[in-house]
Parts: structure tokens; sequence; C-alpha cells
């Protein structure tokens, strides 16, 4: 076992994978700084302006149970969930799970990971934790990392290992691309979105939506709103249409908004209160960026993971999921290296790589993005599930059930999903910029 009693990792991010990374490197005896551009989530009124519901399966969930006590912490805030309710054109149709899925705010989740995070380690020589400085740059020949406080402040922090935890946008990763010749590509995906946030039930007007469940709801051309319930029976969602197309054009006022919600889905529009309408209006419009690298290291100092090595479109909800499980594929690593980062860290790229560019594969083709195949899309989901129950050996899960219902890799899923998988690429192929029916209604 090589002594890492001494060594001091730097994290750059408190999202949900830095910040479980902590949590693992910590009980591990690593020595923590994590340092991240937003303000104290523990002294600031949460941000609703880019806050929105993350479902964990297998995946996220079996990361967060490797540290005792989490999912629990975690469980308080979320939901649980038995599936979802796809709403189309006054019509519902109930897709149920075979395992819950936890729903929990992103910035709730990250909330709860800090807070049990300083409870379990409140020694600052063993974790110190620095909000609003931004990640300036990398120097791998001094092993410095630079920041800019929020006052305009630089500042240098030594590093032993280095994780870029700095999401899509990552900071780390570019200096990895800008001096050592990491090889990276990163794209808009067509969608952009807003946060919303409905009630879940309007007694005056008898409208309820089932309490645990995820809400679905294409609302025409490209736009759809994807809800989940959260405690206090509200509903917190994604409002997500594409950016070259946004019904927010169109939206002026207030009333606009009401109206417009009154003729695509008059049962939401009965939860969203006025206040919420005005919100929405002046809530800005966040892009979505896809990132394929082809290593996540460098040398034996450096990593990046989560959304910083392979940010996916949120299409199938796989994104912090996939995140989370990065962190304990590391853990797993370490302990079978016995915290040997030189056999490490080529060894997280080489078996994370192929997961993160089958699951952007996954993420981008799994749903139909023409209108050729929406049919056979929902015959896939309901009657080929049934054919899967009576015929398991002749007929395979399709991809959402193998996604969101195991915990197969997602190079598995892949390769037992290759058929419907090249048919929507190639539908895409022959149909360019198409309408992207149905995207997230099935999470
Ligand atoms: C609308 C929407 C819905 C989604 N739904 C789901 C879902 O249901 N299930 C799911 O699994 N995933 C979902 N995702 C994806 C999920 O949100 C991300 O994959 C996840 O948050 C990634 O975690 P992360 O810690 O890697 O990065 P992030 O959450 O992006 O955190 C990165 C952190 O780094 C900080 N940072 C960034 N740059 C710097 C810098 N230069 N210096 C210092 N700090 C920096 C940021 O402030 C942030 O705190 C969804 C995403 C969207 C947009």
């Amino acid at each position: 076992m090589i002594d890492t009693s001494s060594q001091t990792i730097v994290i750059v991010g408190a999202g949900p994978a830095g910040l479980l990374l902590a949590h693992y490197l910590l009980r591990r005896g690593d020595r923590v700084q994590i340092y991240d551009r937003r303000p104290d989530p523990r002294q600031v009124a949460p941000d609703q302006q880019r806050s929105f519901p993350i479902s964990l399966q297998y995946r996220g969930r079996r990361a967060l149970q490797g540290i005792p006590g989490l999912e629990e912490a975690i469980a308080e805030y979320s939901v649980m969930c038995q599936g979802t309710y796809l709403h189309r054109k006054g019509k519902t149709r109930r897709i149920l799970r075979k395992h819950p899925i936890l729903t929990i705010d992103r910035n709730r989740l990250v909330l709860v990971l800090l807070e049990q995070l300083v409870a379990r380690y409140p020694d600052p020589a063993r974790l110190s934790l620095t909000f609003d400085c931004t990640c300036q740059g990398v120097d791998s020949q001094t092993q410095t990392v630079s920041f800019q406080a929020a006052d305009g402040q630089s500042f240098t922090v030594n590093y032993d290992r280095l994780v870029g935890a700095d999401g899509a946008k990552s900071c780390v990763r570019a200096a990895l691309v800008a001096e050592h010749g990491l090889n990276c590509q990163q794209t808009y995906v067509p969608d952009a979105y807003k946060s919303i946030f409905l009630a879940r039930t309007n007694p005056q007007q008898g409208v309820e939506l089932a309490p645990d469940f995820i809400h679905a709801c294409n609302m025409g051309g490209d736009a759809r709103i994807l809800l989940a319930p959260q405690p206090g029976d509200q509903m917190h969602g994604a409002f997500i249409f594409n950016a070259k197309n946004s019904p927010f054009d169109g939206l002026k006022t207030k009333a606009d908004v009401l109206d417009y919600f009154a003729a695509r889905l008059p049962t939401f529009r009965s939860l969203l209160s006025e206040a919420e309408a005005e919100a929405l209006l002046q809530r800005p419009t966040a892009r979505l960026t896809t990132v394929t690298c082809d290593r996540f290291h460098h040398g034996d100092r450096i990593l990046i993971l989560g959304d910083a090595a392979h940010a996916v479109s949120p299409s199938i909800g796989q994104g912090c999921n996939s995140a989370l499980q990065d962190v304990e594929w590391l853990n797993q690593l370490l302990d079978q290296y016995q915290d040997d980062w030189s056999q490490v860290l080529p060894q997280f790229s080489q078996q994370r790589v192929v997961e993160a560019h089958a699951l952007r594969d996954l993420s981008d083709y799994s749903f139909p993005r023409s209108k050729a195949l929406v049919l056979e899309f929902f015959l896939r989901l309901t009657v080929g599930r049934k054919l899967h129950q009576w015929f398991p050996k002749r007929f395979s899960p399709f991809v959402f059930d193998l996604v969101l219902d195991t915990d197969l890799n997602y190079s598995e899923v892949l390769r037992r999903s290759q058929g419907w998988i090249n048919k929507v690429k190639r539908s895409m192929l022959a149909e360019p910029a198409p309408a992207q029916l149905s995207q997230s209604l099935t999470r």
C-alpha cells in the first residue's frame, strides 16, 4: 500500500461529483481541498434559476450507498418515484419502473452532500472548502492551480493530485487540451431549458398529479416539460425546447405564458401560478453542452470526471448517475491498485472512456427524432415490454428498461440495443433537424 497520508488532493468543482469524491477520498485518509466558483450553498438562498430535478437509479444510488448514511440523508429531501406519467394531448400513459427512482433537486443534492461532508470531517487540516473562486488555469510543472476570487484577487494553490470536477465547461480539462494534447469535442445540443415550478394539486379545479411519479408532457413542437415531485407538494422541473425555436420568442407577457399553457396543456395551466408565469418569463434560458474526450487523465496527478469528462444531453437522465458512478469506480481502482495513482489513472481512462462514449450514443440516439419512428418507439415501450415478459429469450428489454432498471455497464446496454440505436441514427441522417419529439419522456 502506498503511503498517501501526506498528500493533498485539490478538487475543482463542488458539484455532485466533486463532493461525493471528497467523501470517498477523506475516508481513505487523504487531505482534500475543494474550490468552487459559486457561493457557499449553505449561506445563500437556493438558486432557482439553474435548478432542476435529478433522478437517480441504480448506478448513481449505489455510488451514494458506498458512504454509509449518505443516501438516507439525501432521501430525506427526495421523493421516491415509481415511474413516469406521459401527458400528451389530454391523454396520459403510465410507465412503471421495476425499482424506485430517487428524485431530488440538483442544488438540494449538492447541499446535503456538502453538509454531510463538513459534519463528518470538521478538521480544517483535512478538509478545506473555498467558494466564490473561479479556476483560471493549471501549471502541471509547478503543480499549482490558479484561481480568481469574487473580489478580483488572484491566488494559487499547490496540489499533489488534482481532480477537475468542474462541469461541462471545465477549466481543468481546458488546461489538459491546451498543454497536454487531450482530444476533446464540445458541442451544443439543440435543446435549451428553463427551470419551472408548479403546484402538484389544484383542489378548486379538482386537478391532482400522482405524487410518486415523474410527469412528462409534450407541449407540441420541440417543447416538453419534465416534472418531478418534491417534498411539500411542489413539482419542480425543466421546460426543455429547441434553442432555435424557443416558445418564449412569442411570449411577451405573463398572460401570454398562461394562455400558452391553457392552449397546450390545460391540466398544467391550472397548476401554474401567475407569479410563476412571470418568473418563468424572466428566468434565463440555459444551453446544454456535450463533451467527448479521448482520455480522462494526465500522468499520475491530474484527473477529470463527471460532466467535466463526459457531459451528455439529459435526454435519458444519466449525467449525474454516471458522474457519481465515476467516483465509485475510481474508489474501486484505488482499492485494487493500493492507492498507486500511477496505475489507477490510466486504468480509469481505459475503463471509463468506453463507458462515456457508449453513454453519449445512448443519450443522443435512444429517442426517435423522426415522426416515422415514434410509433415504433411507443410499441417497443409498451408491447415490446410485454413480449419480453412472456418470451424473455426471444425479446430483449428495450433500451430504457436496460438503462433505468439495471446496473449493466453503458457499453453493454449499447451492445444489446445497437439495432434500435442504429435505426434512430440512420433516421437522423435521413431527416436532418427533425423534431425531438419525446426526449426526456420516459425516465
Ligand atoms: C435539465 C437537466 C436535467 C438533468 N436531469 C438529470 C437526471 O435526471 N439524472 C441525471 O443523472 N442527470 C441529470 N442531469 C445531468 C446532471 O445535472 C449532471 O450530469 C451533473 O450535475 C454532473 O455533476 P458534476 O458534479 O460532474 O458537474 P456539475 O453539476 O456541473 O458541477 C460542477 C461544479 O463545478 C463548479 N465550477 C465550474 N467551473 C468552475 C471553475 N472554473 N472554477 C471553479 N469551479 C467551477 C460549478 O460551480 C459546479 O458547482 C440533468 C441536467 C440538466 C441540465
